[in-house]
């Protein structure tokens, strides 16, 4: 008799791991999700109209060749290679990101602004390790840049003062600077543009990101993929858990890649609830809009655009039309885009109307002047969008993810882990895959435990 293994949740994680079992042959396992759909965030919708969506762009970037590995085997021909060509929209103009290399677009005051922000941190370095995320933001980018664009576009992300947040999670994900490159760059008016990990990306032909997920998901036999059906409770004592169809399945081992919060709540553990319950989140809301015309010639070279200002709710705007002409049903006729807007997980928990704003938004920063009345609209909530890195965050995790594991509940993946850093599509795949190693052959699982290691390079 083989273990049986329980799997809440057919996203990335959930789907990564199931297909872990298959590789090693475990046979006695089931996949739920209470959505009548697989690939969770990283599901694509296709409309009516014949228009493609996803949950906000979604670039597969990865840090592990089995991941490599798998796409390619999921999709042998399906990708298109791109560049990120991502920009900063601010003060009426666009500067290319990574922001500080490229402060020349700005107007002259506040690329002045910038620069002796970061001449002062160059010949005073700060002599104290940062304390949070926005001191860590002042030591490395200085006053100028902190004001322009780092403080207000990751309060607009994060809706929370990031004096509230660590910067552990920041690894390969923000881009630090180097002054003489920057100086070089306003001197020679050099667009610099080539930093970081994801400067080329793939991303599926057709169908959408979820294209990825509906392949991988066409892979575990029907009777093991169980969808619009819930986990309602788990009564960890005897090992079941308990559904809203009402049934009740034994296990040997959960891995769950539903939120931590809302796992804590389904055990019925006082303390857990209490601990988990201090985890910050905020809701996203990705509005789609198709306007009745080709993307406009100013926003061709464009991937995706940062908007740190208030005259726009979204955080991001992305053309996604871009990506590949099967987004919209004739891209000589249509374009698409994807508007980003976080609320703070204390916010009701239902989405808001938002979408007047965002089309008010797109004009406002003069981007794209859209009619709301024959535009095309598609919009998208989630009530978990981002896992917040707040200070006590790992303390918390500490806690409730090994006392998890003392009850046979491996809780992984981007809510499951909660933690941002290892949060992308690569990182939850691999965090089911070595979630399942770990329960058959007792290998030390190296994502959720050190993101650091997992993003220093690839592995
Ligand atoms: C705005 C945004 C932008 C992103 N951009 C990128 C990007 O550029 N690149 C990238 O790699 N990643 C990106 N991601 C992250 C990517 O979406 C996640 O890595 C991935 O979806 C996480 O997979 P997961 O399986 O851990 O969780 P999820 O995708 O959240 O899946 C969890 C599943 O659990 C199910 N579930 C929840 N509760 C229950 C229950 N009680 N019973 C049964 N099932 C339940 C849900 O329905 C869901 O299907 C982005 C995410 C967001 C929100």
């Amino acid at each position: 008799m083989t273990d049986r293994i329980l799997i809440i949740g057919a996203g990335p994680t959930g789907l990564g791991a199931a297909n872990r079992l298959m590789e090693k042959g475990h046979p006695d396992f089931v996949v739920y999700d209470r959505n009548p759909y697989v690939g969770g965030l990283a599901a694509s919708f296709r409309d009516a109209r014949g228009f493609t969506w996803d949950f906000a762009i979604h670039v597969a970037h990865s840090h592990y060749h089995y991941f490599d590995r798998l796409m390619q085997d999921l999709l042998p021909d399906g990708f298109f290679h791109l560049e990120r060509r991502s920009w900063v929209r601010t003060y009426n103009t666009f500067v290319p990101y990574p922001f500080q290399n490229n402060i020349r677009h700005l107007p002259p005051q506040y690329r002045q602004e910038c620069l002796d922000g970061l001449r002062e941190i160059k010949s005073r370095p700060p002599s104290s390790r940062p304390r949070h995320f926005e001191d860590w933001i002042l030591q490395v980018f200085g006053k100028g840049i902190a004001r322009h664009f780092m403080l207000p576009y990751n309060r607009k992300t994060w809706q929370i003062e990031p004096s509230k947040m660590g910067y552990q999670w920041i690894g390969d994900r923000v881009p630090t600077v180097d002054l003489d490159r920057i100086l070089r760059n306003i001197e020679q008016e050099l667009d610099d543009v080539s930093w970081g990990p994801n400067h080329t990306f793939q991303f599926p032909r057709q169908g959408g990101t979820g294209a990825i997920w509906e392949k991988l998901a066409e892979r575990i036999p029907p009777d093991k993929l169980k969808l619009n059906t819930a986990l309602t409770g788990i009564d960890t004592r005897n090992r079941v858990a308990v559904f809203d169809d009402g049934t009740r399945q034994k296990y040997d081992h959960l891995i769950s890649t539903i939120p931590l919060i809302r796992l804590a709540e389904l055990t019925g553990v006082a303390d857990l609830i209490r601990r988990a319950s201090g985890l910050l989140y905020t809701h996203v809301q990705v509005i789609g809009v198709a306007p009745h015309v080709p993307l406009p010639e100013a926003l061709q070279d464009k991937t995706w655009i940062y908007t740190p200002e208030a005259k726009c709710p979204f955080y991001r705007v992305t053309p996604f039309s871009i990506f590949s002409p099967d987004h919209v049903p004739d891209p000589e006729q249509y374009c698409s885009f994807l508007c980003e807007i976080s609320d703070p997980g204390t916010a009701p928990a239902a989405p808001p109307d938002r979408i007047t704003e965002a089309l008010d938004g797109l004009k406002n920063i003069g981007l794209i002047h859209i009619d709301p009345n024959t535009a095309h609209v598609y919009n998208m909530w989630a009530e978990f969008g981002y896992p917040v890195p707040t200070l006590d965050r790992d303390e918390i995790l500490d806690d409730v993810l090994p006392a998890l594991e003392g009850m046979n509940i491996y809780s992984r993946g981007r809510f499951g882990g909660w933690k941002y850093e290892v949060a992308n599509m690569d990182h939850s795949l691999m965090q089911g895959v070595e979630a399942v190693d770990r329960i058959l052959d007792g290998t030390d699982e190296i994502t959720l435990p050190t993101p650091n290691i997992v993003n220093a390079g690839k592995r």
